[in-house]
């Protein structure tokens, strides 16, 4: 379906004044609101329709990119994508088109009553892995203190608003007498409120108690990310329902193995003899020591690269590389027999250095590695 003008949606001109948008608006919002056609998805539509012209239209900074752009101006991130606006963001923009008496919303729209749905606080809790953990995937039991229903907590109906959750009230608007409700003060909106509760649970008949929660942590998380154990924060009280347990991954430092994304970067020292004569060496990866070969005339800098050594991504394509640096150690100090060999070498035309076109500049190999 072709997106409407939000001039057309509101029935105004596009020389209409603020007050003139506002003014249609109120009139459409009251017109097509849910609470007056319940079960009518054509209004509900026109509802979203309108809000979301009204949300661009009474932003001066939205209206003049609109009034340039049309709604190419807001496709994207943070445009309205097919969803357009949700109820919540509608009822909140509420309270500036009719005033406070519209506060806390209509109400009960989409719930079927008035009652709330209470949710219990979030945890958050920090959780360090080792790279080869982060490599591998790796189940974590995590002690949480978190807040639960003290056994033998009874709760009753809120006589404030009967069990309802809300609290109905008339007022007098600019429109004309209107019948709003917001949430019951009492019980928070979840409509029951404590009966009895034992002496050692808080005002909401919850009390701390430590768990230990098993989490599944995924291969290729990051430094930072987030993960939600659903349910397993606080609990809420009455017949509410629980918190997240939200998991923050810390990675550890590696002693010999540096990450960068999913690749894995190896600092390798060989010494002057197996550099020239070549050798074998074992280096750490993350999922255990591998041997591996160094030809003999290896130049310094040189990378190797072990494909699929690396960290699995955590989307689940693929894995990233393993890059051994080479790095050829010079001593400080030599015994005199050592200077002597050395010196000898000196006159010798066969260790001038005489680079090939294999023996690549550092650039052309930072260059190979990211492409
Ligand atoms: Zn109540």
């Amino acid at each position: 379906m072709a997106k409407r003008d939000y001039y057309e949606v509101l029935g105004v001109s596009k020389g209409a004044s603020a007050g003139e948008i506002k003014k249609a608006y109120r009139k459409m919002a009251l017109k097509y609101h849910p609470d007056k056609n319940p079960d009518d998805q054509e209004a509900e539509a026109k509802f979203k329709e309108a809000a979301e012209a009204y949300e661009v239209l009474s932003d001066a900074d939205k209206k003049a990119r609109y009034d340039q752009f049309g709604h190419q101006a807001f496709e994207g991130a943070g445009g309205f994508g097919g969803g357009g606006m949700n109820m919540d963001d509608i009822f909140s923009q509420f309270g500036d088109i009719f005033g406070g008496a519209f506060g806390g919303g209509f109400g009960g729209f989409g719930g079927g009553g008035g009652r709330r749905m209470v949710k219990g606080s979030n945890l958050r809790i920090r959780v360090k892995l080792t790279l080869e953990e982060v490599a591998n995937g790796v189940e974590k039991k995590i002690k949480v203190k978190r807040k639960i229903q003290a056994p033998g907590t009874t709760y009753k109906t809120c006589t404030t608003c009967n069990g309802t959750g809300q609290v109905t009230r008339v007022a007098n608007t600019i429109l004309g007498r209107m019948q709003t409700s917001a949430p019951c003060q009492t019980c928070g909106g979840s409509g029951q409120i404590i009966d009895k509760k034992p002496s050692d649970a808080d005002a909401q008949g919850l009390k701390v108690s430590e768990e230990t929660v098993s989490v599944k942590i995924p291969a290729g998380v990051v430094d930072g990310m987030q993960l939600k154990v659903t349910g397993k924060g606080n609990d809420a009280p009455g017949n509410g329902i629980s918190g997240d347990l939200l998991v923050v991954i810390t990675e550890e430092e590696h002693s010999t193995l540096k990450r960068e994304g999913d690749n894995l970067h190896y600092d390798m020292y060989v010494s002057i003899p197996d550099a020239v004569l070549g050798t074998s060496k074992e280096i750490d990866t993350v999922t255990g020591k591998v041997r591996i070969k160094i030809e003999a005339g290896v130049q310094s800098g040189k990378i190797l690269r072990l494909r699929g050594k690396g960290i699995p991504s955590i989307n689940g394509y693929g894995k990233g590389d393993l890059l051994v640096h080479v790095n050829v150690w010079t001593p400080k100090t030599l015994s005199k027999k050592q200077k002597q060999f050395f010196e000898s070498m000196q006159e010798d035309e066969h260790f001038e250095p005489k680079p090939e076109s294999s023996d690549k500049s550092f650039f052309e190999k930072v260059k190979d590695m990211f492409s």
